[in-house]
């Protein structure tokens, strides 16, 4: 099958073509007709299926006639997260391409005024998260009665984080007679409610990712210590020792441990970036930017990132803190083993973290094996002088280290009080439904081979696979190190406001 088939307009077609991309994924072939001939759409699909080019290719085509008015969108496309509604965006910038369209973006994080004038101009696409169009509605700078159609995208997301009451005010305020495109990887029984009552019977469409994304991963678990520290030195074991890693995203379960664990792989001389919740859109848009083009290889991240991200291609996947909930497991590892590539998923677990391992092995219905050999102890980093003593848990100095610092640990969630508080009402960081809901497991990868170092301690330059960079320029090495057969993208410094 080829997208020539689907019913998309020519000038569609020739986007689609000039991308590279030949045939259209399941959730593209089946959704896309039904799309076009206007019909409600329930689509059952997680991230990496293709979902995001099923609901844009489409609109598109149906863009092509008609005009916006000034401040009442032609369409609206909902997403949990800003960072998500940009990645919406890029895709209509890069399909939509040879049209003059419209597209604004009403995300937390982004003036108020800018975004006005653009809604004042008139929009054909307006991609936006809950709580900032909610703000606008209710400031009068924005009127849905014009949108046509309506995108839901990954809406039991928007569930765990305590959007639903928020989208069915939005779904009140437009038109009964419009298009409805609703998806969601899951379907818990708050989320078929609402399917219930806001699509007209709809088309429902299911894909599953392929078995290969999920088979290739090899997941480990290696124990460590409680001190901070302890999880620290053997993190950086990890990294220098994992074999074939290219790249990695690190997840913390708190934004403070993000900044300080930033900060220390930094200190360590590793081309690191962050991203967290309370980092500002720009910082978060940059750290993401340069670890999607590879110019940073690791990534050190909360939940925010679990998600719907598209990042092609990550290598591997360390929990540095065990997920509390066992679908985040599930998530935070489908970041890897992408498009049937090979990834490895590795935990880091302490004693206080048997209890979420054992919910995580029964979500997945497989043992996650142990990597056996590796128990702390010391660590011979005299290629990387920085002590682990100054990387102990402090009083971060950053921005975000000096507001969180004072209420103590805080998971990412809107219980974070004062701070919480201090954002637009809209914006703030979503609420997680009281005891989770099982994700679409994903079927655990048969252990693949994992080579744990060898007794002696890493050697004192890291190579490739081992994704260290030399020192930050501020620290002068113990010695000169040959860093020749290092790439060019693990030398370059990168500074990420955290
Ligand atoms: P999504 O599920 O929308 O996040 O898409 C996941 C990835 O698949 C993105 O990198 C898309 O660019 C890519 N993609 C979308 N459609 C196709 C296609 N027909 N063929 C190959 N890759 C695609």
């Amino acid at each position: 099958m080829s997208f020539t088939h689907l019913g998309l307009s020519d000038k569609v077609l020739a986007a689609v073509a000039a991308t590279g991309y030949t045939t259209p994924t399941p959730i593209q072939e089946q959704a896309i007709p039904h799309v076009l001939a206007r019909r409600d759409v329930l689509g059952i699909a997680q991230t990496g299926t293709g979902k995001t080019a099923a609901f844009v290719l489409p609109m598109l085509t149906i863009l092509e006639k008609g005009r916006a008015r000034a401040r009442m969108p032609r369409t609206l496309i909902l997403e949990p997260t800003r960072e998500l509604a940009a990645q919406v965006k890029e895709q209509f910038d890069k399909y939509g391409v040879g049209q003059k369209l419209n597209v604004a973006l009403l995300i937390g994080g982004v003036s108020f005024g800018d975004q006005d004038t653009k809604l004042t101009r008139g929009v054909d696409v307006l991609i936006a998260t809950p709580g900032r169009l909610l703000d606008h509605t209710e400031r009068g700078g924005l009127l849905l009665t014009g949108v046509e159609l309506l995108v839901i995208d990954e809406a039991d997301r928007m569930l765990d984080m305590g959007f639903i009451p928020d989208i069915e005010r939005i779904c009140k305020m437009i038109p009964f007679t419009r298009q409805t495109l609703f998806f969601t990887a899951t379907m818990p029984p708050e989320i078929r409610r609402i399917t219930e009552t806001f699509l007209h019977n709809p088309e429902k469409i299911e894909v599953s990712r392929p078995a290969t994304t999920a088979v290739g991963v090899a997941q480990f678990q290696v124990s460590v210590g409680r001190e901070p520290h302890d999880k620290r030195d053997m993190l950086r074991r990890l990294l220098r020792d994992a074999k074939d890693l290219q790249n990695a995203i690190i997840f913390c379960n708190r934004k403070r441990e993000v900044a300080l664990l930033y900060k220390s792989l930094q200190k360590h001389g590793f081309s690191v970036g962050a991203l967290h919740g309370d980092m500002d859109q720009s910082a978060r848009t940059a750290a993401l930017d340069q670890f999607r083009k590879g110019e940073i290889p690791l990534l050190v991240a909360s939940d925010v990132a679990a998600r719907g991200l598209d990042i092609p291609s990550t290598s591997h996947v360390f929990n540095f803190d065990v997920p509390h909930h066992a679908d985040d497991y599930v998530h935070r590892i489908g970041r890897t083993g992408r498009a049937g590539r090979a990834g490895t998923a590795i935990s880091l677990v302490t004693s206080l973290d048997q209890k979420s391992m054992v919910a995580i092995e029964k979500l997945i219905g497989q043992s996650i094996p142990q990597v056996e050999g590796l128990e702390a102890g010391p660590i011979d980093e005299s290629a990387t002088p920085a002590s682990t003593e100054t990387e102990r848990p402090r009083q971060s100095r950053g921005r975000h280290g000096s507001r969180e610092g004072s209420r103590g640990a805080s998971r990412e969630s809107p219980r974070d009080g004062a701070q919480e508080a201090r954002k637009p009402r809209r914006e703030r960081e979503p609420r997680r439904a009281a005891g989770g809901r099982n994700a679409n497991p994903q079927p655990a990868a048969p252990a693949a081979e994992f080579t744990p170092p060898s007794a002696p301690p890493p050697s004192r330059t890291p190579s490739i696979g081992r994704a260290a960079a030399p020192k930050a320029p501020q620290e002068p090495a113990s010695e000169p190190a040959d860093h020749s057969h290092l790439p060019a993208f693990l030398l370059r410094p990168v500074r990420v406001r955290v």
